[in-house]
């Protein structure tokens, strides 16, 4: 095959990473750049479902459905480090009820003005036969897909102790979640540089550092260079991937390769609680709850706590941006009162909450909830270069858009597709699986080989997965076995994050690494260590913007007194 010039993929979300390892399998060379860092976007702030989306249904989106459900089947079987079954129940108050919207969904008539004030008006809760209709749909698309069929019980019989007087049935259902978004991503990174490396392709990660196009050639510098900073690294993409998400209409405007308005993204927020009521009444279950309002609710566990989401507003502003509002805290709060009444949720009981946008495509009518959430490939080119953006797309379909985007690339290339990722497993997996007995033998072992404790391989495999035994096992000297303070990790798997993983600061490390924001605080003394990590950083600076980041966007506040784990 010709030497290609490289692809050059604008963001690394994990579309981003799904596009540039099917192109790096298939021997075309890839730079990937993103503005902020790895996995910074909607891929860090969803509700880490890996679902059918059988909300989807209503809308008649069924081959959407469809996609969903049979990648859900191979990321529980090539990701099962990452991708865990869970077991979802819908509580139902009434028989019938919820048809006629229902119905005004599937004929798309919501995604009209009138359509949407006609659904509002007729309002109608799902009753049980409308959602087991749904369910049934569910579970004949996602057969074969090795997660039990639906099935009722009532209330107080098993699952979830949600409010007795208001509800009498519970519909079952499988999904899945994936807790690490981040780390799946890195990981998919790790499977495109090891195979670069084998094969001797180009294959380069950039962080922080933004993309200009100029007469055909593209500059990229660092994000926070000023204008008289030396110039750059260029570039000559055979295709710019605009894989953006919901910065992908900033990105086109600041290239600039303007074009018509592609993205109308809406804001999610999510809130995590240890509260121990609702952890004993949840019982490492989920809830998927229809508010008094309409709105859907996720009640999910999230290993000792409980993830709740989420909203849905339109939201104009830079993704980056989004922080989630007083309101959005204490709808939530009150959406878990609705179906939990005895657990008596309050605000002061959240330990952190986190906010996104959607990178949904531009729709000027109807609700938030009828904007289509498939995926699409909007191609334009600029100074002679093609411009491939990626517009929607779900966590769950990441490695169907990136198959999806390298085909419509490797054709324009003229490149024959030799590598499937189709039974690709994800690094990290070998050795695991979904027998949970059978993971705790594994991660037993390792800790018998490597003479850590169990927690200490749990908590490090849980972000590396099986190749928690190399990467520990290779850790000899006494001052790299040592944890760093108020955590379970050792110094020395946190030297080997920084030296393999593409971070350039302590915010890299801290949120999107080390995943250390989903508790209430984080010990300063933890902080601080970490950040001796990084030798030519002022430290203080570091450790102030840090904790003024994990405060604003995720509540978590960092404490001089607190030195209990967190991880
Ligand atoms: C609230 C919410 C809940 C969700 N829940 C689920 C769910 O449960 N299940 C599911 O399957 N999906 C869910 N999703 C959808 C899913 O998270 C996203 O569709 C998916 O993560 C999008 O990934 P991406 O790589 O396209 O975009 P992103 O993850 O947003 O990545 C875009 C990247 O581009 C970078 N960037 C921005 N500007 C530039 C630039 N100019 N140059 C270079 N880089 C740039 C950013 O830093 C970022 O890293 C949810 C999304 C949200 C917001």
């Amino acid at each position: 095959m010709p030497p290609q010039n490289p692809v050059l993929i604008l963001g690394a979300g994990v579309n981003g990473a799904c596009t540039a390892r099917e192109l790096i399998l298939n021997g075309v060379p890839v730079w990937i750049v993103d503005k902020f860092d790895i996995a910074y976007g909607a891929t860090a702030k969803s509700s880490r479902l890996i679902h059918g989306g059988l909300r989807y249904l209503e809308y008649g989106d069924t081959a959407l459905v469809h996609e969903s459900l049979d990648e859900r089947a191979r990321l529980l079987k090539l990701a099962p480090q990452f991708v865990k079954a869970v077991k979802l129940y819908i509580p139902i108050r009434q028989r019938f009820g919820g048809l006629l919207s229902a119905g005004l969904k599937f004929t798309r008539l919501t995604r009209t003005g009138l359509g949407a004030a006609a659904a509002k008006a007729l309002g109608g809760e799902r009753g049980l036969e409308t959602v087991r209709m749904g369910l049934r749909m569910y579970d004949f698309l996602s057969r074969g897909g090795g997660l039990p069929s639906h099935s009722v019980v009532r209330v107080g019989e098993a699952g979830p102790k949600v409010d007795s007087n208001k509800y009498r049935w519970l519909a079952a259902y499988y999904d899945a979640q994936m807790l690490w978004p981040e780390r799946f991503t890195l990981a998919v990174l790790e499977d495109a540089r090891r195979e670069a490396e084998q094969k001797g392709l180009e294959f380069k990660v950039l962080t922080h550092h933004h993309a200009r196009l100029v007469d055909g050639t593209v500059e990229i510098r660092p994000t926070d260079a000023s204008n008289d900073s030396p110039a750059g690294l260029t570039i000559k993409p055979s295709t710019i991937v605009n894989a953006t998400g919901a910065w992908g209409d900033h990105t086109l405007r600041d290239l600039p390769a303007p074009t018509k308005r592609l993205f109308g993204g809406t804001k999610g927020s999510h809130i995590f609680t240890h509260q121990p009521a609702l952890v004993r009444a949840l019982n490492s279950e989920a809830v998927y709850a229809e508010a008094d309002d309409g709105r859907l609710v996720f009640i999910l566990p999230f290993e000792d706590s409980v993830l709740i989401g989420t909203t849905d507003e339109r939201f104009d502003s830079t993704p980056d941006q989004a922080v989630s509002s007083e309101e959005e805290v204490a709808y939530l709060v009150e959406m878990v009162n609705e179906v939990f009444p005895d657990v008596k949720l309050m605000v002061a009981d959240v330990d952190a909450h986190y906010s996104g946008v959607r990178p949904l495509p531009y729709q000027a009518e109807g609700t938030t909830g009828s904007i289509p959430r498939g995926h699409w490939i909007e191609s334009t080119a600029t100074d002679g270069i093609p411009i491939d953006t990626l517009i929607g797309g779900k966590l769950t379909t990441c490695r169907a858009l990136g198959e999806e985007t390298a085909n419509r690339i490797l054709t324009r290339l003229f490149v024959a597709r030799s590598v499937s990722t189709q039974e690709r497993p994800v690094p990290g997996s070998d050795g695991l699986s979904q027998d949970t007995a059978l993971n705790d033998q594994f991660w037993q072992s390792v800790a018998a080989a490597t003479g850590f404790e169990i927690e200490t391989v749990m908590a490090c495999g849980k972000l590396v997965g099986s190749r928690v035994r190399e990467v520990l096992g290779g850790l000899t000297e006494s001052a790299e076995r040592e944890l760093v303070a108020g955590t379970r990790f050792p110094r020395g798997f946190v030297r080997h994050i920084i030296e393999t993983e593409w971070v350039e600061e302590l915010g890299d490390l801290v949120e999107r690494r080390l995943m250390l924001t989903d508790h209430r605080a984080l010990p300063e003394v933890t902080l601080r260590e970490l950040a001796s990590f990084f030798p030519d950083a002022d430290t203080e600076a570091s450790v102030r913007d840090v904790g003024q980041r994990l405060r604003k966007y995720y509540g978590v506040t960092v404490e001089r007194e607190l030195a209990a784990a967190v991880s």
